[in-house]
């Protein structure tokens, strides 16, 4: 697949991002649960080494485009390349961090646990952690200042915890492209402090990071690229020049009043 594109958004540098050269290339993608497409017709480039925040009202898409870019649901059409290549051979270079609401645990799990099942891949289905992997755990919890819960049953820590789990459970894969469903969404300050530290860390290592995001106030300070949707693609770009009045109010409609936009203090317009 070739499908060269000058990136004209990018503004300085004339960077090209292709199919080839991006972490994750979404082309025509069409998912629908019923009559009525939850994502229509969108193409997705984005881009090596930077943070993209995803962003659209309630119920626009947003965890659909990343469960279709995770292969967890098929799509109508469309075709997924992570760096280059078919999704079915890349799955490994994949981190995931769910929505958090869509995560219940009904039975017992110890913290560390959780973070083991990160390693899984390396473990093989039938392996066992040793002590090396119970190390790397542990030190992916350190990462995410969960260290001293390791032993604790997931279900009794408090959702801001539980969010800092799944994002060490991410971190043991050693992936190269990190996906997060919403991972601010209702976590107090300090866990909100550590995860963006994780993700801006990432980062500076060259990882690639797409986050669902929510909180239009911290989009600027938190990243460095945008991707707006309301069912169809509205914009994809740099935050200072895609995330402007004009896009927000495409995607939210009436939704979002312009007084709120206003109070964005946005760059470009
Ligand atoms: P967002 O994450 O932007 O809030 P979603 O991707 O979760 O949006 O949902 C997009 C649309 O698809 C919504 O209308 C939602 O109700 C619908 N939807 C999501 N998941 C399912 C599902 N499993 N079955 C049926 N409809 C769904
Ligand atoms: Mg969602």
């Amino acid at each position: 697949m070739t499908h060269l594109e000058l990136a004209t958004d990018d503004g300085h540098t004339l960077r090209q991002s292709t199919v080839e050269t991006s972490p994750l290339a979404i082309r025509g993608l069409t998912v629908s649960y019923g009559e009525k497409p939850a994502v229509f017709s969108v193409d997705a480039t984005f881009r090596d080494g930077s943070m993209t925040a995803i962003i659209g009202p309630n119920g626009a898409g947003k965890s659909t485009l990343l469960k279709a870019a995770l292969g967890v649901i098929r799509p109508l059409s469309g075709t997924v390349t992570v760096y280059g290549k078919p999704l079915a051979g890349q799955r490994q270079r994949i981190a995931y961090v769910p929505q958090r609401a869509s995560v219940d645990w009904d039975f017992p799990t110890r913290v560390v646990d959780v973070v083991l099942m990160g390693l899984y891949r390396q473990l093989g289905l039938l392996g066992r952690a040793g002590a090396t992997h119970r190390a790397k755990a542990l030190a992916c919890l350190e990462r995410v200042g969960m260290a001293d819960f390791a032993n604790r049953q997931i279900g009794q820590l408090s959702g801001g915890q539980q969010q800092r789990v799944f994002l060490a459970r991410a971190l043991a894969q050693d992936a190269d492209l990190y996906l997060l469903d919403e991972p601010f969404a209702g976590v107090d300050a300090a866990t909100e402090k550590a995860i963006i530290d994780v993700l801006k860390t990432l980062k500076a290592e060259g990882k690639t990071v797409v986050a669902v995001h929510h909180d239009l106030a911290t989009v600027a300070e938190y990243f460095d690229r945008v991707f707006l949707i309301n069912v169809r693609k509205v914009a994809e770009g740099p935050v200072g020049e895609a995330f402007n009045a004009e896009n927000l109010q495409k995607a939210y409609g009436g939704r979002l009043a312009m007084a709120q936009i206003e109070n964005l203090q946005l760059t470009a317009g």
